[in-house]
């Protein structure tokens, strides 16, 4: 039986290399950081990771993870509901639930399990989801995975999710989804002008933030405090594997009945494994960081501006914003990635995106900064694009 599928599989394969698409997996030497080595490559900075406050190895969020392993255990063995629950999960959804200015919060293994179960408990054939066309793709996922009449608005579009929402009258309910920050282009959602239309078409809305918390806002509660729509911000799903630690969960914030609903009825949450201990203490650790000073999130500010004041006056074309994220635009997608691997070589770390990820012409390389980069490793990262533009006109 397998040989037919094995030659079928095989071709599959083929077509996504000879489409270019084949992802390679780069093969690190070390914890996650500024500074990483990657086998092949020696030692590099490393500008695309999601590690924006640089807690991934911070020795604070080391530490609380290494106790936990003698407080608590290594794992669970059990989902929540049954025995999976020890005192700090619950800690944990407090703080997160004090973090982002919310009534209650429930731990998924996952944003990409937070996403799943969400949209499936509370909305049903009698309901319609209004999704951003640039979601993520846990959200699209999660949204397949309920009955409710499916319609898409385009990317930040608010005459069109005005559309949308006209179209959609007669629903139950109507809910609005949408990531805060858009993970290719480092744009944020205009979420106090959706909030308002939230409010004149009586409908729910649904952020996934998991771009954002952490260091977007004043205290880095997100998009929603960054926009001043904290209390009119139904739902927000995060991940703690970016920003807050970077190591593993997610979660969906929400008002109360919302998670007491979830704890009962969420597929992901009632049939998988309890976060592991270590990992809610390390992520605890990394919630004191993100609440007890401002000092990571305005390193990663100054670092971020650096970069994009340098690069234009460099002449290059980045994509307007404050957010990490900034991409640097080519255009032709052999020219993005061209580029790219002359960085590698001279010891830079960056990413070349193309077509399907992004649209046709608008190939690009996303840095993204960290709060553990120095200005010195900003530096560098603007000269090596400077220098890999130069050897490419040669
Ligand atoms: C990274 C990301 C996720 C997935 O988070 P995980 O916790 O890694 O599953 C979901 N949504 C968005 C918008 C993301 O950026």
């Amino acid at each position: 039986m397998y040989a037919s599928v094995q030659t079928q599989l095989r071709q599959t394969l083929d077509e996504i290399r000879s489409a270019g698409l084949y992802k390679q997996e780069r093969l690190l030497a070390s914890p996650q950081s500024a500074h990483i080595r990657a086998e092949g490559s020696g030692d590099v900075l490393n500008f695309c990771a999601n590690n924006y406050l640089g807690l991934a190895d911070h020795p604070d969020v080391v530490a609380a993870a290494k106790q936990a392993l003698d407080d608590w255990g290594f794992g669970m063995a059990s989902v929540r509901f049954i025995c999976g629950t020890q005192t700090q999960h619950t800690v944990l959804e407090q703080r997160l639930s004090r973090l982002l200015g919310t009534e209650a919060t429930i731990l998924f293994s996952s944003c990409f399990d937070a996403n799943g179960g969400v949209f499936e408990v509370l909305l049903d054939e009698r309901d319609v989801v209004i999704s951003d066309e640039l979601n993520h793709a846990s959200i699209i996922d999660g949204i397949r995975l309920c009955k409710a009449q499916r319609r898409r608005y385009r990317n930040r579009d608010l005459d069109d999710l005005r559309a949308q929402l006209e179209a959609s009258t007669d629903a139950r309910r109507r809910m609005i989804v949408t990531d805060g920050v858009f993970s290719m282009d480092g744009y944020l959602a205009p979420l106090d002008e959706i909030c308002a239309l939230a409010d004149e078409f009586d409908a729910l809305v649904l952020v996934d933030d998991s771009h954002a918390v952490g260091f977007v806002g004043a205290t880095g509660g997100g998009t929603p405090e960054h926009f001043g729509v904290r209390e009119r911000v139904d739902i927000v799903t995060g991940t703690l594997g970016k920003a807050l630690g970077g190591a593993s969960g997610g979660y969906v914030s929400a008002r109360a009945e919302i998670v007491e609903l979830l704890r009962q009825r969420a597929r992901p949450y009632l049939f998988s494994n309890a976060v592991a201990p270590s990992v809610v203490a390390g992520s605890l650790a990394a919630l004191d960081i993100v609440a007890g000073s401002d000092a990571a999130r305005a390193a990663l500010r100054e670092n971020t501006a650096l970069f994009r004041s340098r690069m234009a006056a460099e002449g290059f074309d980045v994509l307007r914003g404050e957010h990490p994220i900034c991409p640097v635009m080519f255009g032709d997608a052999r020219r993005a990635a061209s580029i790219a691997d002359r960085m590698l070589a001279d010891g830079i770390y960056v990413i070349a995106f193309s077509f399907p990820v992004v649209p046709r012409d608008r190939a690009r390389i996303r840095v993204q900064l960290s709060a553990a980069h120095s200005a010195e490793d900003v530096e560098r990262c603007v000269a090596a694009f400077v220098s890999a533009r130069a050897a490419e006109a040669a």
